[in-house]
């Protein structure tokens, strides 16, 4: 069995049987590893005591080809993140953020684009204040549904073709393809120019910069509407950890 050394962020980890733990990990060279830690509640200093999810750690494990679980031979913590004293707004997002990863990231395949998207929201999620969630959720969001094929380019319209201008409305249908005004048969969602703007502002800038450019609350409401569709619609129900992002501050509007 061969052996294998890499970064990795802990996604969940819980425990198996009495001493056992299992963790959910996303990798940059394997995509998602699920692995056991055997003894983890007995070797404390081998595993880390808390394995709280977006912890950042250094991991060796052993792959039996045949099994789904990899045998993990150490977890160290390289970076703990968001242990400690932690609002419970914070805790929400780190939840549901991470209940997307698993949902959206396939086992043993690796997706550089998305390690990126989750090095840079960590990084950011360390410094944003709390006011700053619901923009950088909405980011998150929308960059995992497009690097996941779940997100339409909304350059033109899926019908007729024709470019949009930076300033008409869209609409998207249940599909999440955009039409334009005579093509959507009056149904769909309306993304106005600002919530356009505001999307594209996201697939332009890092998260920390898209966060200092003060995005418009109506147009993240609007897109908090459509990419929960979406997500819906992908994994054929609601994230399990949705419901925590209620106890989030709504974004003052300017
Ligand atoms: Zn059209």
């Amino acid at each position: 069995m061969p052996l294998h050394d890499m970064h990795a962020f802990v996604l969940r980890s819980f425990t198996l049987k009495e001493a056992d733990k299992i963790c959910v990990l996303l990798t940059r060279e394997a995509g998602q590893v699920r692995g056991v830690a055997k003894g983890a509640r007995r070797l404390r200093s081998r595993f880390g005591a808390s394995l709280e999810p977006f912890t950042e750690v250094q991991i060796t494990y052993y792959q039996n080809e045949s099994k789904e679980l990899v045998a993990l031979s150490s977890c160290e913590i390289v970076q703990s993140n968001f242990a400690a004293g932690i609002s419970s707004e914070r805790l929400g997002v780190i939840h549901y953020l991470t209940e997307l990863l698993i949902e959206f990231t396939p086992a043993h395949e690796p997706n550089e684009r998305v390690y990126r998207l989750v090095t840079a929201t960590v990084e950011t999620l360390k410094v944003a204040d709390d006011a700053q969630l619901v923009a950088l959720t909405r980011y998150f969001e929308v960059w995992l549904l497009k690097l996941a094929g779940f997100l339409a380019d909304m350059k033109s319209c899926g019908d007729c073709s024709r470019a949009f201008t930076e300033s008409e409305t869209i609409w998207l249908d249940n599909e999440g393809q955009p039409h334009c005004r005579t093509c959507c048969d009056g149904a769909g969602d309306a993304l106005v120019a600002v919530t356009r703007q505001t999307l594209q502002a996201m697939l332009k800038q890092a998260p920390q910069n898209f966060l200092t450019t003060n995005p418009d609350a109506v147009a993240l409401q609007s897109l908090g509407g459509i990419t929960i569709r979406l997500i819906h619609r992908a994994l054929e129900r609601a994230p399990k950890s949705y419901e925590l992002l209620t106890r989030l501050r709504p974004v003052a509007t300017n």
